[in-house]
């Protein structure tokens, strides 16, 4: 369920950048970095996009997800660790709980791509 809101919210927003766009391009892929510890599945999430994009605007696009790793900092130790998601969060020198995350909780589009004219793919990174 989690990756059915997820896809219902990135298809919203797509579409209104599109829709903002004086000529519609035709959008070939949407680039998404998401994060370990968002607890999203990229299998379940690229599945929910084909559903749900089906007859759509958005019929055949290409959904590229680039996971990124779960870093947190311990400050006890001045130093970053990979906690082991489901298994093991504090830090493995003095097991201090994980409370300074660096990066696996984000869930963003990194870039749209769309064709721009005949021969040219041209890439748009909106900030969101
Ligand atoms: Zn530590």
């Amino acid at each position: 369920m989690h990756e059915t809101d997820m896809t219902k919210a990135l298809i919203f927003t797509v579409k209104d950048w599109w829709e903002s766009q004086t000529e519609r391009p035709q959008i070939t892929e949407i680039h998404l970095i998401v994060g370990k510890f968002t607890c999203v599945e990229p299998v379940s999430l690229k599945f929910a996009f084909e559903v749900q994009t089906g007859n759509t605007f958005l019929e055949g696009v290409e959904l590229v997800i680039q996971e990124t790793p779960l870093i947190a900092f311990c400050h006890r130790c001045q130093q970053e660790y990979a906690p082991q998601v489901g298994l093991q969060y504090g830090c493995p020198e003095c097991d201090s709980p994980m409370e300074d995350i660096r990066s696996g909780r984000e869930l963003k589009i990194d870039r749209i791509e769309y064709i721009f004219d005949e021969a040219n793919k041209k890439a748009y990174a909106p900030n969101i």
